[in-house]
């Protein structure tokens, strides 16, 4: 196998905090191991229009604190398509660039999948997304943050429920996956959360209130996963209000500001561990896998299992959020 001289570096899809962490640990490692980089602007956008950067040390200085992404990032139509590929494998072997690394979510890497079967080329990747909805790693780069972003607002929302004596219903991201909604209802002391993995097999609305739910509070918060399932604390409300008459119903959807932000020591270090462990993977002559974290220690995922696995919550999660909110 071909040793590797020049890498890519993408961000792609939703933008986390964190990613600039990642970006440089990935672009530092590089440079450590003799290796040049290449800087990809705009995902793979950037690869088919051409808007490639060689990255010195210095590219990546003084961004380890700052959220997004420094070098932008793109939902690509054309790169979904086979035409779209070749111009973007023509522009890497122009440039000399003979490896990958992706950051992104459960889309970028589906592509980063298809691309590297596409034309055999090395491609490693870091699970860049809030959502932490990737097979095969504990936490995903940017979910710490949006988790105390989302904390930190739960906490102001309640000044006002407590304060009006009102149910609120809290809406946050997440897709298909609850783990955001469950986790910040832990930590932020709310009553429950709604979200996706489980609304398919009960009512939870109905469930919750028949409980007696915030027969003794005065007042009351529910995280809602934002999700098709779930139907959105939009929807649960206007259930409430034709339902459940009885209560004064509020709702608050977090919306964007949960992505932003300076990212938090936790995502930092995930970053910055998983950016040089990409390095390694690809000097071990890794190929098709996901840096994860299982255990503290740094995992290669293959693409197929990080991407298509269905994240089970986990029940005792579940169970305290439960016992701790009676
Ligand atoms: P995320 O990575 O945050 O999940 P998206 O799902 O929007 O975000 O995916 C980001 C980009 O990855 C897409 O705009 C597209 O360019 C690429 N991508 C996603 N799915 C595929 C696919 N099946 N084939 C090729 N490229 C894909």
């Amino acid at each position: 196998m071909e040793s590797i001289k020049c890498i890519g570096v993408l961000t792609s899809g939703g933008d986390a905090p964190g990613m600039n962490a990642a970006i440089r640990a990935v672009t530092r490692a590089a440079i450590f191991n003799g290796i040049r980089v290449m800087g990809i602007y705009r995902g793979y956008r950037g690869l088919i229009t051409d808007e490639i950067v060689e990255f010195k040390t210095n590219s990546v200085s003084n961004i380890i604190q700052q959220g997004g992404t420094i070098l932008k990032t793109a939902r690509c139509v054309e790169f979904r398509t086979p035409e779209g590929r070749k111009v973007a494998y023509e522009n890497m072997q122009k440039h000399g660039i003979d490896s990958l690394v992706v950051i992104g979510g459960d889309g970028s890497l589906t592509g980063a999948s298809i691309f590297a079967n596409e034309y055999n080329i090395p491609v490693v990747g870091l699970p860049g997304t809030i959502d932490n909805d990737l097979g095969g790693t504990d936490v995903t780069i940017g979910y710490d943050t949006a988790l105390n972003t989302i904390m930190q607002s739960v906490d102001k929302i309640r000044d006002t429920a407590t304060s009006h004596e009102r149910l609120f219903f809290i809406e946050v991201m997440g897709r298909n996956c609850g783990y955001l909604a469950l986790n910040s209802a832990i930590a932020a002391g709310a009553e429950a959360a709604i979200i996706p993995e489980i609304s398919i097999e009960k009512d939870q609305l109905s469930e919750l209130i028949q409980q007696g739910f915030r027969k003794s509070k005065s007042s009351s918060l529910v995280l809602v996963t934002e999700s098709d399932v779930t139907g959105g604390a939009l929807k649960l409300a206007e259930r409430v209000k034709n339902e459940y008459p009885q209560y004064d119903v509020r709702v608050s959807i977090l919306g964007h500001l949960q992505r932003g932000g300076s990212p938090t020591a936790q995502d930092r270090i995930l970053a910055s561990r998983m950016g040089v462990a990409a390095i390694e993977a690809l000097l071990e002559n890794q190929r098709n896998v996901m840096m994860g974290i299982r255990e503290n220690e740094i995992d290669y995922v293959p693409f197929k299992r990080a991407i298509k696995q269905e994240r089970e919550i986990n029940d005792e999660l579940l169970q305290v959020l439960k016992i701790s909110s009676i």
